[in-house]
Parts: C-alpha cells; sequence; structure tokens
C-alpha cells in the first residue's frame, strides 16, 4: 500500500497544506470514505460528506474543533454514491456542487431506507443477506433526506475559496456516472472521490475501464503531492500510477475472459493477481467490477443484485479457503 507517510492514517481532520485538510476514515472499507476541506480565512470549501448522519455531524464538530470560527459554504460532491453525500443535508447553508451526471445518480441509484432493508435484520439467510448485514449492518441510515445539488455542471468548473483556486474536473462516468475530482493547484493536492482507492479493491459500477486509466492520467499530469483517496490513506503519484495498472490489468483480463465465454463472476475469481494486488481487501468486488466491464463489451446489463449476490458467494468461498488453509497449516 502506497501512503505518504507524513500523514498518519488515523481518523479525523489531517492537515497537509496550508489551506487543505483531509479527513480520513479507517479502516476505509465499505461506507468508511474520506473527505476534504479547502481553507481560505474563515470560508471553506468541503469535498463529500459522510454515509449517515451522526458520522457527517462527528466530522462536522471536528472541523469545529480543528478550525474554530471556519464555516463551510460549499459542498462539492465527487460523485452519487451515498457514503460520499447522504449527509449533505447538515450543511444547509451550503451552495452544494455535483456533475449533472451524479444529479441524476443521487436521484435514481439506491435510496437509504433501501439500503437499510438490505442490510437490516430481514435482509435474509443468504449470502448476499449475510454480507450486506456484516459490510452496511452498523451504520444509520435513519433520518436521511438525500439532498440534490443546488449547482450542476459537466466536464470543468472553476472556483475559488477566497483567493485560492479550486478546479473540478469530471472524470466519469469511470466508477459511476458523474465522478468528479476536486484539484488545489496552488497546494498540490486532488481530492479524488472514488476514482481511488488505496489498500482495497476498487468497484466499478458503471465505466468503462477506459475512461477510468484516462482519469488517473489526468490525476498525474497535475503533478500534485497529496492524493486523497474515496477510500484509503493519503497516497502520492506513485499510489496512481500502481492504481493505474491495477486498471489495465482489469480490463486486459476482461477482454480475454470475455472472448472466451466465461461468466463474468468466474472472470473475477479466476484473476491471478500479483503483489501489489494480492494484499488489496475485498477482491469479491473484482465480480462488481467485471459484470460492468462486460457490460461494456456488449453484454446486457445483470441485475444489480445478482451481481451483488457473485460476490457475496466470492468472499463467502474465499473465506473459507483460508479457513482450510489455516487448518492445514
Ligand atoms: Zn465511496
Amino acid at each position: 500500500m502506497l501512503r505518504v507517510a507524513e500523514i498518519a492514517y488515523t481518523k479525523g481532520w489531517h492537515q497537509l497544506t496550508t489551506d487543505t485538510w483531509a479527513y480520513l476514515s479507517p479502516p476505509g472499507t465499505w461506507g468508511f470514505s474520506n473527505c476534504g476541506l479547502v481553507v481560505s480565512g474563515d470560508t471553506a470549501l468541503l469535498v463529500d460528506t459522510q454515509f449517515d448522519l451522526p458520522m457527517t455531524r462527528q466530522m462536522q464538530d471536528a472541523i469545529a474543533a480543528r478550525m474554530p470560527g471556519v464555516r463551510v459554504t460549499t459542498v462539492v460532491t465527487t460523485h452519487a454514491n451515498g457514503d460520499h453525500c447522504w449527509g449533505n443535508q447538515l450543511f444547509p447553508q451550503a451552495e452544494i456542487i455535483a456533475s449533472s451526471a451524479s444529479a441524476h445518480g443521487m436521484a435514481h441509484e439506491v435510496q437509504p431506507a433501501q439500503l437499510e432493508a438490505l442490510s437490516g435484520p430481514a435482509s435474509g439467510d443468504s449470502a448476499l443477506g449475510h454480507y450486506m448485514r456484516r459490510h452496511f449492518g452498523h451504520f444509520d441510515f435513519t433520518g436521511i433526506t438525500v439532498m440534490p445539488p443546488g449547482r450542476t455542471f459537466s466536464n470543468r468548473l472553476q472556483l475559488s475559496v477566497e483567493d485560492t483556486a479550486v478546479e473540478l474536473i469530471e472524470v466519469g462516468p469511470a466508477h459511476t456516472d458523474g465522478d468528479v475530482i476536486v484539484h488545489v493547484p496552488g497546494a498540490g493536492v486532488v481530492y479524488t472521490g472514488d476514482i481511488l482507492f488505496v489498500g482495497d479493491h476498487p468497484i466499478m459500477w458503471t465505466g468503462p475501464v477506459e475512461n477510468w486509466i484516462m482519469a488517473c492520467d489526468t490525476i498525474i499530469a497535475t503533478g500534485a503531492r497529496y492524493i486523497v483517496p474515496g477510500h484509503g490513506p493519503v497516497t502520492h503519484l506513485d499510489g496512481v500510477r500502481e492504481f493505474r495498472a491495477y486498471l489495465q490489468m482489469v480490463a486486459d483480463h476482461a477482454a480475454h475472459a470475455h472472448a472466451a465465454g466465461v461468466p463474468y463472476w468466474q472472470a473475477a475469481s479466476q484473476l491471478a493477481l500479483p503483489t501489489p494486488y494480492v494484499d488489496w481487501g475485498h477482491p469479491e468486488r473484482l465480480v462488481i467490477t467485471m459484470a460492468a466491464a462486460y457490460q461494456n463489451l456488449g453484454d446486457a446489463s445483470g441485475d444489480l443484485m445478482d451481481v451483488l449476490a457473485h460476490a457475496a458467494e466470492l468472499e463467502q468461498s474465499l473465506a473459507s479457503r483460508v479457513r482450510g488453509s489455516k487448518l492445514r497449516g
């Protein structure tokens, strides 16, 4: 895992440069996402909120504790997944900005009440039910109203936080339909949203993977010093290069497996992962990524619940393999 040594991977706000901060949420797995803050004078632009209201309140309280008097006047939503925007309602004074494609996703993707039902006690005795309860059951989805952006854009948008320039660059569709990265050129910082995961396998909900690779190139071209991923510790450009190589490997494997008629979920389990990727968490997410890659190669889109069920089954079989090897060892 390539991390910037001087930025500890501990929960809370970490100062990167004079005017930029990262809010880190270890362990970075499902739903534990990072936020960013660009502060100039007493005004701040926040990059993403948290998955639920208690987590967002904690992050908000930590702003007040570390940066007393600072007001968040702008919230940038990097993409439509709930773990990056379901706390937006706690910033009623701020202007919420997202890409047009993300605005659509926020209105049409899985909503908090649906996710609560899928991960609650009644979610069933299937591999998928267990998976959803284990990874999502500890969040509190009550009281959330998904707040759409008040301002949308496509392609690029230049902003300023008092005298600090901030550039929003739409790089999706890649992880989702409307991914945006936030570049603070004067500070040498990029907040990537879920265009970058550090330490775990990413999830490609939409792709195409070629766009995601180009998004990595866009980040690399900034020459930034600090890269704040959507999940995981702060990294640097070598971390982005390592991730880009992973995406290329996945794209190549998907093309071969698809041409050979291998079902997407088998393609995911058959990929022999080299170092360092073999150590990344959540290898079952490759099932979701392969399903999207196959769709981009011309297959009909699979039902989301079927795709997730295949991922849950792969996690279960990998866990039993580990248990078996421990017993033998
Ligand atoms: Zn995320």
